[in-house]
């Protein structure tokens, strides 16, 4: 998949639902700038397949021991224009997005800043230095690093078989799942929008804490009859995941593009009191 095929998926998406057109601009905007980055330096990680298996069967993600060498000036562009993107959108945010900015100018925050650690989106630095509300400093890790790790990670997918990784997390970048795939043969496999990475997961578990209490695992239906279409929420966690049965939906869109483009179904997940590690950009946006 390439980044501009993604953008062609994106205004298909929108001639099915005109409405969406104006509130998820900063999505097309994210598409956009991903489409026009090229790498400089970054090659990707050349690592065995043997060399990969030895991390998964310890349930480590790549990037934990193989960190990406993205240059602060290979993303500063997408950062920088993503950020004044938010700055229009959510003006009560420009004095924390300036304190991040004189921080980047200083070299104070790194690209590595924004990789995921256990169970969240970058170290916390970010936060902290800035003030930033982590849905925001989310939203830009996923549009500042996406492109470099697509990249980084190109030669290592193929690496990854069925069932050589099973945990929650990203098996390539430790990041969260953020859309859940049930595929024609019946398994589910979760996606990860902050490096484009998919794994097979168990149905029966949360893709987030683990659990297999099928007490704590409901299924939330949406009222409008969008068939295929569900949220997995786990009581126990607290988290949502947004789901696609494409048996029934064979004709949809790469996962990142149905996610984004559903902002009804994270509403369904919200109304009911239930989150997501890395929110949809629209919801950071009107969160953050
Ligand atoms: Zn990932
Ligand atoms: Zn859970």
């Amino acid at each position: 998949m390439t980044l501009g095929k993604l953008k062609a998926e994106w205004e298909d998406l929108l001639e099915r639902r005109p409405s969406f057109h104006a509130p998820l601009s900063v999505c097309g905007d994210i598409l956009d700038l991903w489409a026009r980055w090229s790498a400089t330096r970054l090659s990707p990680l050349s690592w065995t397949a043997a060399e990969c298996r030895e991390r998964w069967e310890r349930g480590v993600p790549l990037l934990a021991e193989a960190p990406a060498p993205i240059g602060a000036d290979e993303i500063e562009d997408l950062l920088g224009a993503l950020m004044e993107r938010i700055a229009e959108l959510r003006q009560r945010a420009a004095p924390e997005l300036q304190r991040l900015a004189e921080a980047w100018d200083r070299g104070a925050i790194r690209p590595h800043a924004f990789f995921p650690v256990a169970g969240r989106i970058g170290s916390g630095l970010v936060e902290e230095t800035s003030g930033l509300a982590p849905e925001l400093v989310a939203l830009l890790a996923y549009g500042s690093l996406r492109p470099a790790l697509d990249v980084y990670f190109a030669s290592v997918r193929a690496h990854l078989s069925g069932d050589a990784w099973r945990l929650a997390a990203c098996p390539f970048c430790g990041g969260p799942a953020g859309f859940s795939d049930v595929l024609e043969d019946g398994r589910r496999r979760l996606a990860c929008h902050l490096c484009g990475g998919g794994w097979i997961y168990s149905r029966v578990k949360c893709p987030f804490c683990g659990t297999e209490s099928s007490q704590d695992l409901v299924r939330l239906e949406p009222e409008t009859v969008d068939q295929g279409y569900l949220l997995i929420a786990c009581k126990h966690c607290h988290m949502y995941v947004k789901e696609l049965d494409r048996r029934v939906r064979w004709n949809a869109q790469s996962a990142l593009i149905e996610d984004w483009g559903s902002p009804h179904l994270d509403l369904v997940g919200e109304r009911a009191g239930y989150g997501r590690p890395a929110p949809a950009p629209l919801s950071a946006l009107c969160r953050g």
